[in-house]
């Protein structure tokens, strides 16, 4: 995988004692699949791309991550996280399209982010039906439980309608945030996902900031478990949230004072 990402895959491959090599991320913050492609060796079993990747936002591109998939050799299984598909563009990635087109890979997604539902604890993979069979294997048996499984049907019955306003509205709201940040003298990454990476310069400056807007009344995730221990990620909610956390980060960034690392 690459790193700073998700770090539920790395989590699981110490739990598999598996051998983890991770490529750095491209300079937009998605995927570097050159960089990726070359760690893959005889040994590889497994490739994860997680698009668009978490912390950064930032997603590969469609025609990459075909030749991607094409090149690598037949004994590697690619896994594509898309946990935020549902905040892509259209012409973006789709694993589920690609499993038609006939590639071979697994596709994984949640109910958890576009749809709201993660205290339901409910997602799904796509994937050949050898790997289906050996995952049915060693699950937990009932591991989805009915009201997650009526409230994840419900949502995919419903998605037409529900997803494309949801989806706009955090788009624009990301922007306004982006742009808002901007003004206060940050940068934050480039994401077509619910939330933004903004590295503030260091460690002790991601720290400060996230305790100064705690003492505010404002949650956001310092990015140290994802591997990007300068940045905190700032999830993106409702228009009058955005603006009240936009107040907070003046007064945070006031406290904290001036930012030397800041690019
Ligand atoms: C949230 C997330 C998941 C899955 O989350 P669950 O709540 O466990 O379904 C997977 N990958 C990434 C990159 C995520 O951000």
């Amino acid at each position: 995988m690459a790193w700073p990402s998700f770090i539920s895959w790395r989590q699981g491959a110490g739990v598999m004692g598996a051998t983890l090599r991770t490529a750095p991320l491209a300079a937009d913050g998605s995927y570097d699949l050159d960089a990726l492609l070359e760690l893959v060796g005889p040994a590889t079993k497994m490739v994860v791309v997680v698009s668009p990747n978490n912390p950064t936002g930032a997603a590969v591109g469609a025609a990459a991550l075909e030749r991607f998939i094409d090149a690598l050799p037949d004994h590697v299984l690619p896994v594509l996280d898309e946990a935020y598909f549902e905040y892509l563009p259209a012409g973006s990635h789709d694993g589920v399209a690609l499993m038609r087109s006939g590639r071979r890979l697994a596709v994984t997604r949640t109910f958890s982010k576009a749809f709201g539902l993660a205290g339901l604890r409910v997602g799904y993979m796509v994937a050949p039906p050898e790997l289906v069979r050996m995952l049915g294997a060693v699950r937990n048996a009932f591991d989805v439980n009915a009201v997650a499984q009526a409230a994840a049907v419900a949502s995919l019955s419903q998605s037409d309608e529900l997803l494309p306003p949801r989806m706009a509205e955090i788009a624009s709201e990301r922007h306004m945030v982006s742009s808002g940040l901007r003004a206060l003298g940050l940068e934050p990454m480039p994401s077509t996902a619910n939330f933004v990476l903004v590295p503030v310069g260091s460690a002790d400056r991601a720290e400060a900031l996230n305790q100064a807007l705690l003492r505010r009344g404002i949650i956001v995730r310092p990015a140290g478990p994802f591997g990007a221990p300068d940045a905190i990620r700032i999830t993106i909610g409702l228009a009058q949230e955005n603006a009240e956390m936009l107040v907070a980060m003046a007064g945070a960034l006031g406290e904290v004072g001036a930012l030397p690392g800041a690019r």
